[in-house]
């Protein structure tokens, strides 16, 4: 006598079964856009806590050349522009208060020493 197991029980049994089959390898695409997209959310949040533009000459055109910039790289806990972006949004807004925001430019210029970043930007004498 063969024994009949309800339909919906087997349905299930499959679905667990194949949820456990799934690799890593399997999901890695799907997970590298979710933390591409997460990033991204995160740099313009952090764009916009800090005023939203270059702090130095007012650039806001493109957020891809907006920089963070540690005022204080012995304070710097982390880079916000690396694994930065998968902290919790209160530990990155710790670290965006050591930062100011600068255009690509600009923080060439500061690390060049061209610029002098004081508590307000003021610019260097050579330009
Ligand atoms: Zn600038």
């Amino acid at each position: 006598m063969v024994e009949r197991r309800p339909v919906n029980i087997v349905f299930i049994c499959y679905n667990l079964y194949m949820a456990e089959k799934r690799s890593y390898a399997d999901r890695r695409e799907e997970l590298i856009k979710a933390v591409a997209k997460r990033r991204r959310k995160i740099k313009l949040l952090a764009i916009a806590y800090k005023g939203g533009k270059c702090q130095v000459c007012g650039y806001d055109t493109y957020p891809g050349a907006l920089d963070l910039h540690h005022l204080n790289s012995s304070t710097k806990s982390f880079g916000i522009g690396d694994k930065g972006y998968t902290r919790s949004w209160e530990k990155i807004k710790q670290e965006l208060d050591k930062c100011i925001l600068v255009c690509a430019n600009c923080h060439r210029e500061i690390e060049a020493g061209i610029t002098q970043p004081f508590g307000v930007i003021q610019r260097g004498k050579t330009r």
